[in-house]
């Protein structure tokens, strides 16, 4: 059976109108009631735990205090008695290995006995510490293969929740995940490590400028991109269900190019999927604020409030499963890739950071005379410093096979890392860098030229969309993120970084107060200093111009096109001494990571190529056979019936020359997949870039030319202008 454009749209409509209009409208949700409703947070436990206990945990969870394992078998009772009242029969120790996904492995609260009793199992002992089968975990050589086992440890820094399921539910433990000699196997272990060092420097640094015994820790808020398409064309297209994007396809005739959905209403059936998504993010604890339709058809936006980032990483991951799981509901898929479909606008993540007491003071507000915060100057110079020297680093942060569809492709920013600060500061840094800074540029009001409409206050620090790492305001924006990857090893290094470049700063500040200088003398030295080194990464133009990659080459800024080129940097001398010295990660846990991207970079498109090779064989190129044989037996026909057959001559002879190339594509796609390009993962992975992406683009080209030329009773994968406009 073939399907038409309109019999899809005819199926998706049908499908889905009876759970819109369900016969009761629910009551409007109460947000405040069913917020952390299923969070085992500091609230539940002040009311279920001993006060000292309590204290105890309130210290590690605010002051991140060592934990006291006395209490975790009070803790593991009340949380368990909690969590058995929300209807929990199962708890798991939940993390996130170097897949880049979580991972979970259900145990049951009560175990049945031979002789018809039950014992209950979780004590303090099994909140602290599991054993998860490790072995088929990537673990870059770290694990030896005889040596299977991993260990989970507790984070009582992020609380436990319950996932819910309609014929049960279970209490999901956050934990950090180690081999059995204590090297982490995770995304969590070295993030956390990171919050440590950045509290150790910045608290630090914070203690020269008279504020004393502050814990710091960073804040993220995250900006998450997602398409929303019809399930039923998704279980169509074998491309979307194996590798998340689509390998072949041509753009729509309708594009993004009229702008018209962007923050344009939201269609209904989106907008109830969204709300009860959001629902579950509120009763999970996650605090998501806006929603909004993306630049793409079918593509919107989630943003939530931000948290502590170790909070904030966990938050993220469950919110894109939660993202998922719901859109099912509502015979929706959401896909996360980065670049579902080529052409249109890709998905990204914003990662917006920043520093904080724990009194809520962020260091990078610059309140309205930045140049007179010296404070504020000292951690902003920091970050740019950070960034300067470690541009390799967030480079790296964010690559995958999928990002780098994104990264350079005009619709978010380049491969080159630089900061951009806004004409307010970017003066405030000119005027240092030459002397003192005396003045701040203001702003001021927007006036909107109707009395009745408000003076806006424009911010001072203004917009440049292009950019990859931006101020804004009184965070840092870091824009390069791909839509599906966890912000954990992306934080870990902005962590990092920035330790490094406060550890430094404070040194040298150190050194001129012991000299006798004054505060704001010593600090205008440093500051100026470290701006003078590090000024070629600031760049407040437009991103995309060929014109800045020229420049920026100039400037000897890095441009690492693709994930192979960022990974390659990855054991530089540089990073292994910086991630040590911090104590983030040791070498052979930085080697071991960059072993199992490399992989994951080889393995993805090596899925890529050979799945292109399959549809080309076997949907492509039958269709478009099929297409030629009804011509051919159109112009034979026209023997017998004398009507001129000189158009379809002309069609066929184009059907046939198209064939001739998607052949000649295939048949070179097929022997770069046989042939590996070598026996190591680096090998392999360099064979990806050199080979498989261009013999899978070529491919790609012919079919996408044969799609716009068969019949579209023919082709059997959902075109783009099926799955990118049905609502
Ligand atoms: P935009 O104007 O780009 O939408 P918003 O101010 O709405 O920016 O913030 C976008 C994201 O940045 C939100 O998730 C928000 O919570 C987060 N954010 C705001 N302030 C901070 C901060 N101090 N630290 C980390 N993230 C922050
Ligand atoms: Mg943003």
């Amino acid at each position: 059976m073939s399907h038409t454009h309109s019999d899809y749209s005819l199926l998706a409509v049908k499908k889905h109108r009876p759970a819109m209009n369900g016969a009761a409208v629910t009551p409007p949700m109460d947000i405040e009631k069913i917020f952390g409703e299923n969070v085992f947070d500091l609230e539940e436990m002040k009311s279920r735990l001993p006060k000292d206990a309590y204290n105890s945990i309130r210290a590690t969870i605010r002051q991140g205090r060592l934990l006291d394992p006395k209490i975790a078998d009070t803790v593991a009772m009340a949380m368990k008695e909690w969590a058995v009242e929300r209807g929990a029969t199962h708890y798991t120790h939940w993390f996130q290995p170097l897949t880049g996904n979580t991972a979970e492995k259900h145990d049951s609260f009560i175990t049945p006995n031979r002789g018809g009793g039950a014992i209950a199992q979780f004590s303090g002992k099994e909140l602290i510490q599991g054993e998860p089968d490790a072995s088929s975990f990537p673990s870059g050589g770290l694990r030896a293969t005889f040596e299977a086992r991993g260990y989970t440890a507790w984070d009582p820094t992020s609380p436990a929740f319950i996932i819910e399921n309609d014929n049960g539910s279970y209490l999901a433990i956050p934990t950090a995940f180690a081999s059995w000699s204590g090297e982490a196997l995770d995304h969590k272990t070295p993030l956390l490590r990171s919050m440590n060092a950045i509290h150790e420097q910045a608290s630090r640094a914070l203690a020269l400028f008279g504020v004393e015994e502050a814990q710091v820790v960073s804040t993220v808020g995250c900006e998450q991109e997602y398409f929303l398409i019809d399930e039923e064309f998704f279980y169509r297209r074998p491309d979307l269900m194996a590798t998340g994007r689509t390998l072949l396809g041509t753009k729509p005739p309708r594009g993004q190019e009229l702008d018209d959905h962007y923050f344009g209403s939201i269609p209904d059936r989106v907008l109830a999927c969204m709300l009860e998504t959001e629902k579950e993010l509120y009763r999970l604890g996650i605090p998501v604020k806006t929603r909004h339709n993306e630049v793409a058809p079918s593509q919107y936006e989630i943003a939530p409030i931000f948290e502590n980032t170790n909070v904030a990483a966990d938050h993220q991951q469950l919110m894109m499963i939660t993202l998922q799981r719901v859109a099912r509901k509502y015979g929706l898929v959401c896909l996360l890739h980065e670049k579902p479909f080529r052409g249109v606008n890709g998905s990204g993540k914003h990662n917006n950071w920043s520093l904080a007491t724990e009194s809520g003071m962020n260091l990078l507000e610059p309140g309205d005379n930045p140049h007179d915060n010296l404070q504020f100057l000292f951690f902003c110079t920091a970050v740019i410093k950070a960034a300067w020297r470690h541009q390799d680093l967030l480079r790296i942060s964010v690559a995958s096979a999928a990002n780098d569809h994104r990264l350079g492709a005009n619709e978010a920013p380049p491969a080159i890392i630089s900061v951009f600060l806004g004409d307010q500061l970017e003066d405030v840094f000119e005027q240092i860098e030459t002397g003192d800074a005396t003045s701040s540029k203001q702003a001021g009001l927007l006036g909107l030229g109707a009395p009745v409409l408000p003076d806006l206050s424009r911010h001072a620090g203004d917009r440049n969309r292009t950019s990859p790492f931006a101020f804004t305001g009184n965070k840092f924006e870091f824009r390069a993120p791909g839509s599906s990857q966890t912000i954990s090893f992306v934080n870990t290094v902005l962590n990092t970084i920035v330790a490094e470049s406060v550890d430094e700063m404070s040194t040298e500040l150190e050194a001129l107060l012991a000299d006798g200088k004054s505060l704001e003398r010593a600090v205008g030295e440093v500051v100026r200093g470290a701006i003078k080194e590090s000024r070629n990464v600031i760049f407040g133009g437009d991103n995309y111009s060929e014109k800045w990659h020229a420049e920026a080459e100039r400037r000897g800024l890095l441009n690492l096109k693709t994930t192979v080129d960022a990974l390659e940097r990855l054991l530089d001398a540089k990073n292994i001494a910086i991630f040590e010295k911090y104590n983030v990660l040791s070498e052979s846990e930085l080697r071991s990571r960059e072993e199992v991207w490399v992989e994951q970079y080889f393995l993805r498109i090596n899925i890529e190529g050979e799945l292109t090779e399959t549809l080309a064989r076997t949907y492509v190129m039958p269709a478009a056979t099929r297409y030629l044989r009804s011509l051919l037996d159109t112009i034979k026909d026209s023997d017998v019936t004398g009507i001129s057959s000189k158009g379809v001559r002309t069609v066929a002879e184009h059907v046939a020359t198209y064939i001739d190339e998607l052949q000649e594509a295939l048949r070179e796609l097929i022997d770069q997949n046989k042939n590996l390009g070598g026996n190591t993962v680096h090998e392999k992975a360099r064979h990806m870039v050199d080979n498989i992406i261009p013999a899978m683009d070529a491919v790609r080209h012919a079919a996408d030319r044969l799609e716009r030329t068969v019949d579209h009773d023919l082709w059997r994968l959902p075109t783009y202008r099926d799955m990118l406009f049905v609502k």
